[in-house]
């Protein structure tokens, strides 16, 4: 099974959309083996997702997991996958060596250009100089990692040239998503301008498939091939079913957004997982009412229980934010869509299909 493993509460950044309280909690050893026996006690295969707070901070716990599971993986003959997501700042050689031995994924949350407003040190010094050189040596270990942007109103200027900029830096997997929460506030203008970017970028995703270059500018891309997959986008979200996150004590919860509520605890690392609840809680991820009738329904990420909770406090309601936001994206990208296979059908069913 999958875990998400909060190994700590506490970072050393400070960003504006940060939705984690942070406070001096740390995952201690014992929950530590106990996740990774639980990882592997279900399925197939056993999945391990390193995250915080800020992960790195906690090297010496993820060196200890990597070493535990490698071992269990020979045991049992089971699979063992790993990723992490991280703010990058405390990259360095040895650790990325041991990653790069395990076949870790590393996920950069890295706004671009648009990080010294949105990502910074707390103690509030900038980020941007430090992430970008650890950016470099990252892509210089692993040159498939994704960079993870996350957009505020703030940064919504910075769009489409951070695209570029972290292109340009060497990324081929670039993800950007809108920040969502209680710290944002999203106003028309801001979605007006967002609108205005996402254009842009569809201009530089153009340019880059006209010259044959392959770079995943998500969510446009997962737009377009979800269109022409007929794939329904609502299906990634499986309220704990796939993948849990397990709290520095060893709780378990559907998803991140759900940790500290009670009514959502589906069990602890030491006693198990609720499979009851599990199914209870899965059955409740269904498409919000106000979408049934929506000709866009199956194009939209109306399910993601996690978002719906976290915008409005209940994971079957979508916020106006969301809905809007989708509504520009599927819009946006169909249009690009249909100028790349006018362009180029046989290289469109490539590279989309
Ligand atoms: S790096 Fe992540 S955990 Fe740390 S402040 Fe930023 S968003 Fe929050
Ligand atoms: S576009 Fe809006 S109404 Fe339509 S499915 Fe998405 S969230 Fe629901």
């Amino acid at each position: 099974m999958n875990l998400t493993l909060h190994l700590t509460d506490n970072c050393n950044m400070d960003c504006i959309y940060c939705i984690r309280e942070k406070c001096p909690r740390d995952m201690i050893e014992e929950v530590l083996y106990k996740a990774c026996d639980l990882a592997f006690s279900k399925g197939p295969r056993a999945g391990l997702c390193f995250f915080g707070g800020e992960p790195l901070l906690k090297k010496d716990l993820i060196y200890k997991a990597l070493d535990y599971c490698e071992e269990r993986s020979a045991l049992t003959g089971k699979r063992f996958d790993c990723k992490m997501t991280t703010n990058g700042s405390l990259l360095d050689e040895e650790f990325l060596k041991r990653a790069v031995k395990a076949n870790m994924g590393i996920g950069l949350s890295f706004d671009g250009t648009a990080q010294n407003i949105s990502r910074i040190f707390a103690g509030g010094q900038p980020t941007l100089a430090i992430v970008e050189e650890k950016a470099k040596l990252l892509l210089k270990y692993m040159p498939d990692s994704t960079a993870l942007a996350t957009i505020a109103p703030q940064a919504v200027p910075y769009y489409y040239e951070s695209v570029k900029y972290l292109h340009g830096l060497g990324f081929k997997n670039i993800s950007l998503v809108i920040a969502y929460g209680r710290k944002v506030n999203w106003t028309d203008e801001d979605l007006d301008a967002l609108r205005e970017q996402l254009v842009l970028t569809c201009g530089y995703v153009k340019e880059l498939f006209m010259k044959g270059e392959h770079v995943f500018i998500g969510p446009i891309y997962s737009k377009i091939g979800e269109c022409i997959r007929d794939k329904n986008p609502s299906e990634r979200c499986h309220l704990g079913v796939r993948q849990m996150p397990v709290t520095p004590d060893g709780r378990l919860y559907p998803c991140t957004s759900f940790i500290g509520d009670d009514a959502y605890l589906l069990g602890n690392v030491f006693d198990g997982v609720n499979d009851k609840k599990v199914m209870e809680i899965a059955q409740k991820a269904s498409t919000p009412e106000t979408c049934i009738d929506c000709d866009l329904v199956k194009r939209c990420t109306n399910s993601c229980g996690c978002a719906n909770r976290m915008n409005t406090g209940n994971e079957n309601t979508v916020s106006p934010l969301q809905c809007t936001y989708e509504r520009m994206l599927i819009e946006i990208s169909d249009a690009l869509g249909e100028e790349l296979y006018q362009a180029d059908p046989v290289r469109f069913a490539k590279e989309f299909g």
